[in-house]
């Protein structure tokens, strides 16, 4: 059976030949072969179907020429972070995800990427397979999602909003006299809206971080004069719970960042320090490490558990221990401010104890340090 499968045939080809081009041929994934200078040494059906290239197009081009790899930016990937060279060089398989390819009707497609190298009988590499899926269909569906999202999103904020101002008119007694009890209830009334609206402004902000939709206004910022600002406004909660307010906030150099967007992050992290904490003390610190600004904020809180801590960063993520504290949450507010200091070139490093405590530190580049296209008000890398 096996000297039949690798017989040669009239035409000079084997049967195992004749099924490997078949399979080839007929995979519902788009499918080249390079050589170790990238040019195209096989091109399959499904290949040109997606791209539109027929094989006569494709053979023997580079595929840089053609195809060109974009990531989501726009940016090209031949030259820099290329799948291809990238299994050739490492010898193993690439999945490279899905990023955009040129097709012949001039348009990009996105496209869902492995690669595999191919080695000689000596294991040398001598090429490379790249298997790759049309994602166009994922991708629409991706942005009717998120467009279906956003207008859901601000379609709930404007009753919220118009709400919040009718309650507070009743609250303060604009709209005539209340009672003690009649006051309590619309409180607790105000403060689900207040919950509600905040909800719906992190899912909008989820929604814009995803889409490449946020728009950062980069301005130099005064860090310590931020952080005294937001320890000022979040001062009552802290008095609320009885808890003891520490802060160390000294002077730093400037940080090129977007002014809302920073106190988003700085009040994010006071304020889960002051919700996940029944009981001790909240510490602000901030100042210049001499090589970055640094703002940390610890707590005596419930603290989180040592495997939990890499996954806050993900969305909807609540740690175990957040039950702990008759808080509520989403899950949505860490993941933001994650994105906002990466979109600020900085870090956040968390520590934490459970049972003792949380330690969340802001280390950011000092605005001489980016260089920012001022005119366009866009930072380089976004
Ligand atoms: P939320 O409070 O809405 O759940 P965040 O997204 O801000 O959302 O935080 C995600 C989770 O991280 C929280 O649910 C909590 O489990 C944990 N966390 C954040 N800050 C602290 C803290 N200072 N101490 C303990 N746990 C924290």
């Amino acid at each position: 059976m096996s000297r039949g499968r690798s017989q040669k045939g009239p035409d000079g080809i084997t049967r195992v030949e004749r099924e490997l081009d078949r399979i080839f041929s007929n995979l519902g994934h788009g499918m080249y072969v390079v050589d170790n200078d990238r040019r195209i040494r096989l091109w399959n059906r499904s290949a040109k179907s997606i791209l539109g290239w027929t094989e006569q197009d494709a053979l023997g081009k580079g595929c840089r020429d053609f195809i060109g790899h974009q990531d989501d930016g726009g940016n090209q990937l031949c030259d820099t972070d290329c799948p291809l060279v990238a299994t050739m060089g490492e010898s193993h398989t690439i999945f490279a995800g899905t990023v955009w390819a040129h097709s012949k009707g001039e348009e990009l497609i996105p496209v869902n990427v492995s690669c595999v190298p191919i080695l000689d009988d000596n294991d040398n590499v001598v090429g490379a397979v790249e298997v790759f899926a049309d994602m166009t269909r994922e991708k629409e569906v991706d942005r009717l999602k998120s467009d279906m999202f956003s207008v859901v999103a601000h379609e709930l904020r404007t009753p919220l909003t118009s709400m919040r101002g009718y309650l507070e008119l009743v609250l303060t007694g604009d709209a005539g006299e209340i009672t003690g009890e009649q006051k309590n209830f619309l409180e607790i009334v105000d403060s689900n809206v207040q919950r509600l609206k905040e909800l719906v402004d992190d899912f909008l902000d989820v929604d814009k971080l995803e889409s490449g939709r946020m728009q950062m206004h980069w301005e130099e910022l005064d860090v310590k004069r931020l952080i005294e600002e937001a320890v000022e406004t979040l001062k009552p909660q802290v008095q609320e719970k009885a808890l003891k307010l520490i802060t160390q906030i000294e002077e730093a150099p400037a940080v090129m960042g977007d002014r809302q967007r920073f106190q988003q992050v700085v009040s994010n992290l006071i304020s889960n320090a002051i919700k996940y904490t029944n009981e001790g003390e909240v510490g602000v610190r901030s100042g210049w490490d001499g090589e970055k600004v640094f703002i940390e904020v610890r707590d005596t809180g419930v603290g989180i558990p040592e495997d939990e801590i890499e996954k806050l960063g993900e969305k909807f993520y609540r740690a175990s221990t957040a039950a702990k504290t008759s808080s509520h949450g989403s899950g949505l507010g860490l993941s933001i401010t994650y994105e906002i200091i990466r979109k600020h070139d900085g870090e956040l490093r968390i520590e934490s104890t459970e049972g003792k405590g949380s330690k969340f530190a802001v280390y950011l580049p000092q605005a001489r340090e980016r260089t920012i296209i001022r005119n366009q008000g866009e930072a380089p890398h976004e």
